[in-house]
């Protein structure tokens, strides 16, 4: 490995030069506390930076190893470190002259969940963090003094300070694995107890805004009535009340305003852990919790959904379907069908995001539309089953109809932002209003996997990717729509899905289901890391999404792919 020494003699030949002279960077130098790695140069200063790394062995870096034995603690520690390395770098009191991106300094910002990312990966007992630089120019000549300063002058403390264990405060990194810890716990205890979720009393579940995922300021923190309450005993933080999401059918009720979405939409994201701080890093959901919608317009690919759909006017056959252009019930039931194929263990489905034909049916239009002139058998009808015979639990908003109050285990109204159970005050009145009667086909589950659609890519195709943050990524100029994908919180999420569907282009040799092709996805993810995806050269943009959200974008991608 050549020394920094050398790198600034490099550096020193190769001022003034035309820009591509930076290309031969590329390589590794001892910097003696750190390996500073040269993974990609860009190929002029308009061009996106090059992508650096920098290398220290864990034993080195010292960080205690209980922080970064476990997947959880480690992915914990990764944030951690990953949010003051990116601060540092984000200084302002540096800044190279020249043009185009000379000088930009950068790597991953995270928000509020702690996701494993690309950026910061603790493997084989190396501490790895990437990030960019715009190699500095004078029009398009090399300005090779000022890059000098970006890796000798400002980098070098910048690593020290969020690298070296021996200059962080101790009690820092200590909060930040003890709430990865009792997050953990928090998971784990979920199924033991029966729970889909559990909710910490004094939560803060609603955001700032539809586009910043910050705690409303202001909020009234989360209360839990008596019957949910459920107490944990955390092992760093203690007892812990909070209320509890039972499985089974639980259905989220209330005037509107009330905060019903706001709710369900902290079980979503419950999926993740948050960090300190978020008023949600005591709100955990059991990890395969999916949220299922309309989505009209997406393509649907060779699935059953006679549960849901059959006889349809054009005669296609439900048990087999596919269609460039879903219906939002359609869209929804293939929702359904396909979280039943993946293995979720729960839905969570608001009526603001329903095809409300989908979702019930009153009596008094199945008088005037008989059964056979309507295709749809509504989720209403199969909600019980699902559970029952298929042990998926779920948990609706439906403030608008009373028919589900007829299958839910646990009723829950939500008061001016508090959650109140009001389950035996439904009871009281279902006999006044008793269920209206569906005409529905025996419940039984499709029996067998689809094959994947996707074709691989030929030998010579160059495969281009663009990410449009979290709404999808095009793929050769074939798009993946994943906007309706509210779990998907991520636009580094996109990009690993991206990279996913051009590693299966490329790499992947044979048939496979789409259940089998996501499992083999999420493996290679979690045995080779990120980097399987990253083709060639190292760069720094990109998260873990979870098996469902890799499921669900092959379910996204179209035949032509
Ligand atoms: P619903 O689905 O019942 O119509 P929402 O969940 O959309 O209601 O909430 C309505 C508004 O109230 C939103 O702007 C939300 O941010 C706000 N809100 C929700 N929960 C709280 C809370 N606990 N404290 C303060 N404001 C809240
Ligand atoms: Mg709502």
């Amino acid at each position: 490995m050549k020394s920094k020494e050398n790198l600034r003699q490099e550096l020193k030949q190769m001022d003034h030069r035309g820009y591509p002279a930076y290309k031969s960077l590329r390589g590794q130098y001892d910097f003696g506390d750190f390996v500073l790695s040269i993974d990609h140069v860009q190929g002029d200063p308009f061009a996106s930076p090059s992508n650096l790394s920098v290398v220290i062995p864990m034993k080195r870096a010292g960080f205690p190893e209980q922080y970064w034995k476990e997947e959880f603690a480690r992915v914990a520690l990764e944030d951690c470190l990953l949010r003051k390395f990116s601060d540092g770098l984000s200084k302002s009191s540096f800044k190279a002259k020249g043009s185009g991106k000379s000088g930009l300094i950068g790597t991953s910002r995270p928000g509020q969940e702690i996701l494993h990312r690309s950026a910061m990966v603790i493997a084989k007992n190396m501490l790895t963090a990437r990030f960019e630089v715009g190699f500095p120019a004078n029009g398009r000549t090399i300005n090779a003094r000022e890059l000098e300063k970006v890796l000798f002058d400002f980098l070098p403390p910048v690593v020290m300070q969020s690298l070296y264990y021996r200059n962080w405060k101790k009690e820092v990194l200590q909060k930040n694995y003890e709430l990865s810890v009792d997050q953990h716990y928090i998971r784990e205890e979920l199924p033991k107890r029966k729970l889909v979720a559990f909710l910490g009393e004094g939560s803060i579940l609603p955001r700032m805004s539809g586009v910043s995922s910050k705690p409303l300021r202001g909020a009234v923190p989360l209360s839990v009535p008596e019957s949910l309450r459920v107490e944990l005993k955390l092992p760093c933080h203690g007892k812990m009340t909070g209320m509890g999401i039972p499985e089974g059918v639980t259905l989220i009720i209330g005037g509107g305003y009330h905060g019903k979405s706001t709710l369900l939409q902290a079980l979503e994201q419950g999926v993740y852990n948050h960090i300190a701080g978020d008023g949600r890093e005591y709100a955990i959901t059991e990890d395969s919790a999916l949220k299922l919608r309309a989505e009209d317009g997406r393509s649907v690919q060779n699935l059953d959904l006679s549960l849901f759909i059959h006889n349809l006017p054009n005669g296609k056959d439900t048990k087999k379907f596919s269609t460039e252009d879903a219906s939002g019930s359609t869209s929804q039931a293939a929702a359904v069908m396909e979280g039943v194929e993946m293995g979720s263990c729960t839905f969570l489905i608001d009526e603001d995001t329903s095809a409300t034909n989908f979702l019930v049916r009153d009596e008094f239009m199945q008088k005037i539309v008989h059964g056979d002139k309507e295709p749809i058998t509504p989720f209403c009808a199969r909600v019980r089953d699902l559970y029952e015979k298929a042990g998926i639990s779920t948990v609706l908003v439906a403030g608008s109809s009373g028919a589900f109050f007829h299958m839910a285990d646990t009723v829950i109204q939500m008061d001016s932002y508090r959650p109140l159970d009001v389950k035996e005050k439904v009871d009281r009145y279902l006999e006044e209003y008793p269920l209206p009667a569906f005409e529905a086909e025996e419940f039984s589950l499709p029996q067998t996997e689809r094959a994947f659609w996707g074709s691989p890519a030929r030998r010579d195709d160059r495969i281009k990717t663009k990410v449009m943050s979290t709404d999808g990524f095009s793929i050769n100029h074939n798009t993946v729509d994943l906007r309706y994908l509210e779990q998907l919180v991520d636009s580094e999420q996109t990009a690993a899905l991206a990279g996913m569907m051009k590693y299966y282009m490329t790499k992947v040799s044979g048939p496979a289901t789409v259940k089998r092709l996501a499992e083999m996805l999420a493996r290679q993810m979690k045995q080779g890391g990120l980097e399987a995806f990253m083709d060639g050269y190292a760069y720094c943009g990109m998260a873990e999404p979870r098996l469902q959200e890799i499921y669900a974008m092959l379910n996204r991608s179209r035949k032509h792919v």
